[in-house]
């Protein structure tokens, strides 16, 4: 029976979120945490764009590490010959690519304005498999930008040459969040079906279905014997409205009435780590959590009217369908209320030392501590915020990782 793989883009399309963005250090925390839940695939970032080059080798060093592992990390590019050799000459060690391109007939006219036609966009995209293949890449998505508007006979054919070429997926992107459930499952149950291959469902919420569509569209791709990729992003981040949230996806697959019983996980997810991945990604963003987002929202497990209120105390199941624990809430949290030492760009050396005692971090010596204090300068000066504990102990842990994740050097 196939089955249902998570691969998260909230390091790729999170962060293309306007007005928003994430530093580097941030990223390579989000890549632990992904992996420590279990998600199969981090669409870790831009490997043709200069000031992400360190960073994706950092986290690829990680990978070699056995840090970030199993996760498998690919990075996302176009669909051009060019962009996959600048991301095999800047990311030398990047295994698994996902090479984009538009498929619509709105999006070949209106953006290629009579330069291409469809036979032109698959040329593009084999020739950018062959190329990809050719210089060592071990894995291949190819992603469909806006199918859920492309002519279905079109894709399928997109699809078949892809596959022809070894791509090892077919990446349906509802790029504008078009669809609704009806009609994602059967476009992709077809494509499935007639192009034999995996599917990656990429769901969009301008309509409010980017969680249903996901797995209306997973059902699609099983129903014609082909494993399914769900592509989600922590809190639902991405473009305009967003995109499909990690946690409420996994709570559709998991959960919604009789789903789990025919469309399995590949492998199990931790969802002990949910509460932490979203205060992270919220904090991270700077963007807060809705009162009442699934899982994580501050209501979502909140009650107050008479008769919700005494059949909870009674059996929690009267009024819930799963419980906090099992998405690592319930713990008290401790918020400073006094005096307030944190870090920043221009911390000293006597704070710093106060700040990593209380996480009980020591230091062999002076000259070790006022390294790693020079890094979480850095870290501030990119993330201009105070780092989280989870950051501090990482710049600890991994000095010469971070001191590459922090290195920037433009126009080279
Ligand atoms: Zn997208």
């Amino acid at each position: 029976m196939p089955k249902i793989y998570f691969l998260d883009v909230t390091n790729r399309d999170g962060v293309q979120t306007a007005k928003l963005g994430l530093s580097k250090l941030e990223k390579t925390l989000i890549n632990i945490y992904l992996n420590e839940m279990g998600v199969f695939q981090s669409e870790f970032g831009f490997p043709t764009t200069r000031h992400e080059s360190r960073y994706l080798q950092a986290n690829l060093e990680l990978a070699e590490m056995g840090v970030l592992q199993p996760i498998r990390l690919e990075g996302w590019i176009r669909a051009v010959t060019g962009d996959v050799e600048t991301a095999f000459r800047l990311v030398p060690g990047i295994k698994h690519l996902n090479l984009s391109i538009s498929t619509s007939d709105q999006m070949i006219d209106g953006k290629f304005q009579g330069r291409k036609k469809r036979q032109d966009i698959i040329n593009d995209m084999v020739a950018a498999v062959d190329a990809a293949r050719s210089m060592g890449a071990e894995s291949i998505g190819v992603n469909a930008e806006d199918a859920s508007r492309t002519d279905l006979g079109f894709l399928v054919k997109f699809g078949l040459a892809a596959r022809e070429h070894g791509a090892d997926r077919l990446r349906y992107c509802d790029t504008l969040g078009y669809d609704n459930p009806f009609t994602i499952y059967e476009a992709v149950r077809k494509l499935a079906g007639e192009t034999g291959m995996p599917i990656e469902i990429h769901c969009h919420g301008d309509l409010g279905m980017a969680v249903a569509n996901s797995i209306a569209g997973a059902r699609g791709a099983i129903d014609s014997g082909q494993d399914a990729y769900i592509n989600t992003t922590i809190n639902g981040m991405g473009e305009r409205a967003g995109n499909a949230d990690l946690l409420a996806v996994i709570l559709a697959v998991t959960k919604s009435k009789g789903f789990a019983e025919k469309y399995e996980l590949a492998s199990p997810v931790d969802l002990s780590s949910a509460w932490k991945i979203a205060r992270f990604a919220s904090y991270a963003f700077g963007v807060p959590i809705p009162i009442n987002q699934p899982g994580v929202g501050s209501n979502a497990f909140a009650h107050s009217s008479g008769i919700h209120a005494d059949g909870v105390l009674k059996d929690p199941e009267n009024y819930e369908l799963y419980s906090y624990e099992e998405l690592g809430r319930g713990e008290p949290e401790y918020v400073e209320t006094g005096r307030e030492l944190c870090t920043g760009e221009y911390s000293g050396i006597s704070g710093f030392s106060h700040v990593m005692g209380e996480m009980e971090v020591s230091f062999a010596d002076e000259a070790e501590a006022r390294e790693v204090l020079e890094l979480a300068r850095y870290a501030n000066v990119a993330s201009q915020r105070p780092l989280v504990k989870d950051e501090l102990l990482f710049i600890a842990k991994y000095p010469k990782i971070t001191k590459n994740l922090l290195t920037l050097t433009p126009l080279v």
